[in-house]
């Protein structure tokens, strides 16, 4: 069995380690869930988590 290089599923980088972070992904298919959690780099991970924070304070902070 070869160790194969994890890769970020955002941006193709490939990943030293354990992954920052996964993402959620759910299919429909048929009667069927399908459920996928890609790993994603430290880049991806804090930008994807960031832009959650940046909606929340931006609307938090308009008006
Ligand atoms: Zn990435």
């Amino acid at each position: 069995m070869t160790e194969q290089p994890l890769t970020c599923h955002a941006c193709d980088v490939e990943i030293e380690g354990e992954p920052a972070g996964r993402g959620m992904l759910l299919f429909l298919r048929g009667d069927e869930v399908l459920r996928e959690e890609p790993p994603l780099c430290e880049r991806c991970a804090l930008a994807i988590s960031m832009t959650a924070l940046d909606r929340i304070f931006f609307e938090e902070e308009e008006g």
